[in-house]
């Protein structure tokens, strides 16, 4: 093909959309994005031969750099509505803050704040003084600190605590949570020597007993969030393993993973154990995120012994694995959910988990309807209807447990492989579930007004196809 036929740089600047674009888009990127569509154009007809003519050419350019500057200029995170029915959804970022979290967030961001000012001192004050005393007052605690995310909660107890020493850990709960958290290798980088004991099903507490020496820093013991050993197993109880600590002066520590404040079994969750339950049975320190049960921002809380918390508030390590403002506004909107009243009215995360099957199933009927009328005049209108299905807690918790719900099977006559690319590239991005020739939008993961969305962009995803 002929190169020559490409329109050089100056002649697509000169186009009128281009210039529309340099009106909200600085010049030099403006450029840099002309240059590089139309080297990109250069090694298509170089690599392929095929063959465009000047007018096609310049169109190309033209419709390519202006779709790079809009995706430069909003950048690529966006809005995603979940109806996978996966309320922790670790791809699509955990948990959704309540409104009453995002607004303080938004609030304290615009401005100054006290965050580390004693405002009635006026003197230097700690940014991890704010979420302290409520922390304290909702668990029973002696003591709390609040870090970027849980791993570096547990980097920095074992930093703190057993560095160049041992850590003795149950093999049963070496876990690896996804996204690259895995026990021996937090336990390699924090400096501590990971001593594992008993086997993958069965530990007891004489495993640990006998692993104990001088080197010996401390018990771990790790919540097997994301799975279950069944069967023939045997596990150290907690209270067990604090008992042993005690008469070994060793502190134990849990890294409880989704630590949950309140019980969820009144709502058919399976019992697990709270993070009062932990503080209660005597733990040292329990670890625990921010953004799984507990409904707020990505973030790690430690709770325990004041002395050791105080020892992790000198160490060095804690400057690089600190929360900012935003996350302390998020957190602390969120704790007075469930310091003001019935945290399962006011976080999503607990209003999901705890949503009653009558309420899903009259959700997934109104869907179901505005579906069928929004889709009526389609050609080929596919079957809609209400099936029950099964959620899931997601981010880790609760592997084995089944949440009874409701959702809208959409039934095509097609493979509905490129609609569901339609529909994630969509603006706001709709994520169902995919079933053979069919999708299930589950309501339970839905918030306020995302179901009036759907059968518009359902609509669009399915005009797309022509
Ligand atoms: C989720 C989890 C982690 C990691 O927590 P992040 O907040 O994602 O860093 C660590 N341990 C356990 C047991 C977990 O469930």
């Amino acid at each position: 093909m002929r190169l020559q036929n490409l329109p050089s740089v100056d002649e697509i600047l000169k186009d009128v959309r281009i210039r529309e674009m340099e009106k909200s888009c600085a010049r030099s990127l403006v450029v840099q994005a002309v240059r590089r569509e139309l080297s990109h154009l250069r090694e298509e007809i170089t690599t392929t031969g095929h063959d465009y003519d000047r007018d096609q050419a310049r169109e190309r350019v033209v419709k390519e750099a202006i779709r790079q500057l809009e995706s430069l200029q909003s950048g690529s995170l966006r809005r995603v509505i979940n109806a996978t029915g996966v309320v922790l959804h670790t791809n699509l970022g955990r948990a959704p803050l309540s409104p009453r979290s995002s607004e303080n967030t938004v609030r304290l961001a615009q401005g100054y704040t006290n965050l580390e000012m004693d405002l009635e001192e006026g003197k230097r004050g700690s940014r991890y003084q704010h979420l302290e005393s409520m922390l304290l007052s909702l668990t029973g605690a002696e003591a709390a600190l609040v870090v970027n995310n849980n791993a570096a909660a547990v980097l920095l107890a074992l930093n703190t605590l057993a560095k160049d020493r041992e850590v003795i850990v149950s093999r049963g709960q070496l876990v690896e949570i996804g996204g690259s958290f895995r026990i021996p290798e937090i336990m390699t980088l924090s400096g501590a020597n990971l001593v594992e004991v008993g086997t993958t099903n069965k530990t007891y507490l004489s495993d640990f007993e006998q692993a104990i020496s001088e080197r010996t820093a401390l018990l771990l013991a790790v919540h097997t969030s994301n799975y279950r050993i069944v069967g023939f197993t045997h596990e150290a109880t907690l209270d067990e393993l604090v008992r042993l600590g005690q008469r070994h002066k060793l502190p134990v520590v849990k890294d409880l993973g989704s630590g949950s404040l309140i019980n969820l079994s009144p709502w058919g969750l399976e019992a697990e154990p709270t993070v009062q339950d932990c503080l209660h049975n005597g733990v040292d320190l329990v670890t625990f995120s921010g953004d799984k049960l507990l409904g707020g921002p990505q973030a790690g809380i430690i709770l325990g012994r004041k002395q050791l918390i105080d020892d992790m508030k000198r160490n060095h390590l804690l400057r690089a694995l600190r929360v900012d403002k935003m996350i302390i506004a998020g957190l602390e909107a969120t704790l007075s959910s469930y310091i003001t009243g019935d945290p399962t009215e006011n976080i999503p995360v607990l209003k999901m988990l705890t949503r009653n099957k009558a309420e899903l199933q009259d959700q997934a009927i109104q869907l179901a309807q505005s579906l069928r009328d929004g889709l009526l005049d389609s050609a080929d209108p596919p079957e809609v209807k209400v099936v029950e299905i099964t959620d899931r807690v997601g981010g880790g918790a609760y592997p084995l447990q089944d949440l009874p719900g409701y959702g809208v099977e959409i039934i095509f006559g097609f493979d509905p492989e490129q609609l569901v690319r339609n529909l994630r590239i969509s603006k706001p991005a709709l994520l169902p579930r995919i079933q053979e020739s069919a999708i299930i939008l589950s309501v339970r993961t839905l918030q306020a007004g995302e179901g009036d969305l759907i059968p518009v962009l359902l609509r669009q995803g399915l005009e797309a196809l022509k």
